[in-house]
């Protein structure tokens, strides 16, 4: 249920970003998404639509979902790797040891208009 405030929070995002500026329409939105974050597009595609059904620039853009990757650090031989699903140990030395940074939840990467 975390999709309404961050649906809300990109059109906010993006209204500020074409506001003043002669933009008529955008349309399309690149978002990327957490794996793990549990944001599920056709949720967010359902609020977007509530939310900038009064925002004539904003309502018909098409939303796409791409998944950023989860970037990890191994403790034990430093080597850094991204990946889309977790794994459970270094992939070179097989460490366990692993510092794991997982994307936000949803970020805009770019606007088409
Ligand atoms: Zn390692």
């Amino acid at each position: 249920m975390h999709e309404f405030p961050i649906t809300k929070s990109i059109i906010d995002i993006i209204k500020e970003k074409i506001a003043g500026k002669d933009i008529k329409k955008v349309l399309r939105i690149n978002l990327l998404i957490n794996p793990y974050g549990g944001i599920e597009p056709d949720s967010v595609k359902f609020y977007y639509k509530l939310l900038s059904k009064n925002e004539p620039a904003l309502k018909n853009a098409i939303l796409v979902f791409k998944k950023e990757k989860i970037k990890i650090q191994c403790i034990n031989c430093g080597r850094c790797f991204e990946v889309f699903k977790l794994v459970s140990a270094c992939s070179k030395c097989k460490s366990k040891n692993l510092s794991v940074s997982l994307p936000k939840d949803m970020v805009i990467k770019s606007i088409e208009i």
